[in-house]
């Protein structure tokens, strides 16, 4: 009988694996054709100034318009496109349409407004990087103030990048150009601050956890004041991501940060609803602040 149950739980075991190993050969396959199959869509989340009510810039969010499953998000993906290097011409792809979008809204006479897209450290090969950014920038007739990266700590952390002198490099050059540097999810990565000092950083971007719990979280709320302290000193711009309540805009308001973003301001566009957005701020300055 022990042995039958044994039995039984063994095969249990390999029919759940080989279904989960199944589950990812097809997610795999599936990937490998969404450039060719046109799956793959942005959304654009605002951002906007504290001090005015007024969007100031957008965030472009990836999004696979799935067969079967429907829209989903990067965290069911992105892993995976990484581990397959995928994320090299998805990447690539995020750019090339974050760029033409936005020119394509400026040269219909819309409000031009600077986007930032996500670049992960698998995909971040600064040199490679470089050449692909003045292309696009020049393909797409793009000003490239008006392009921001968002790059994490883990970007700029020399063990994980084959030189990190061409890091140091490639980012000064590409500030030289114009191009804004943010980091990304701060707070949330490498004690080390060094780098600040080193790289041409423009803005530094709260991460979510820290905003959650403002309002309850006393060290939460120190760790926010110094952030906004340090990126003030530093002569940086501070983005708050994740702002779902009027409290939380209330104490980031009291802190002088500048820019938010967040559910509580606006979820992610679609870009027809960003063109509309685009559009009504044409006819008036637009206070998207909650009252
Ligand atoms: P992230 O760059 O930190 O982006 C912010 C995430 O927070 C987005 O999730 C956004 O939809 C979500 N968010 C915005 N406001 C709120 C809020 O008020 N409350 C809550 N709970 N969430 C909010 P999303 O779109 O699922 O993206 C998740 C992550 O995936 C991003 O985090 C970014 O690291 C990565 N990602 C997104 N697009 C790309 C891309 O084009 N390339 C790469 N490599 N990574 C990307
Ligand atoms: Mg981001
Ligand atoms: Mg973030
Ligand atoms: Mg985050």
């Amino acid at each position: 009988r022990a042995k039958a149950a044994g039995k039984n739980t063994y095969q249990f075991f390999t029919t759940e694996m080989n279904q989960a190993a199944l589950k990812r050969l097809i997610l795999e396959n599936q990937l490998r054709r969404v450039l060719e199959r046109e799956e793959l869509c942005l959304f654009y989340q605002p951002q906007i100034a504290l001090s005015t009510g007024q969007l100031v810039g957008m965030e472009a969010l990836l999004r696979w318009q799935h067969p079967e499953s429907g829209l989903l998000s990067p965290s069911q993906f992105v892993a995976v496109a990484e581990e397959m290097n995928l994320i090299i011409p998805i990447g690539e792809w995020v750019l090339r349409t974050a760029c033409y979008q936005t020119q394509a809204w400026q040269a219909a006479g819309l409000l031009p407004i600077r986007i930032s897209i996500n670049v992960s450290s698998r995909q971040f090969k600064p040199v490679y990087w470089l050449q692909t950014i003045k292309n696009v920038l020049q393909e797409s007739q793009l000003a490239p103030n008006y392009l921001e990266l968002e790059l994490t700590e883990s970007v700029l952390m020399e063990e994980h990048n084959d030189n990190n002198n061409s890091i140091v490099a490639v980012l000064t050059e590409l500030r030289t150009m114009g191009v804004q540097i943010a980091i990304d999810d701060f707070g949330t990565g490498y004690s080390s601050l060094s780098y600040l000092k080193r790289l041409p950083v423009n803005t530094l971007k709260i991460d979510r956890s820290f905003i959650q719990d403002i309002n309850s979280n006393r060290d939460d709320a120190a760790i926010i004041t110094a952030i906004i302290a340090l990126a003030h000193s530093l002569h940086l711009s501070v983005v708050a991501e994740g702002v779902e309540n009027k409290e939380q805009l209330i104490f980031l308001q009291s802190r002088q940060c500048e820019i938010v973003q967040g559910y509580l301001l606006s979820k992610p566009l679609s870009q027809e609803e960003m063109t509309k957005l685009l559009q009504r701020i044409d006819q008036q300055p637009l206070c998207l602040l909650p009252v």
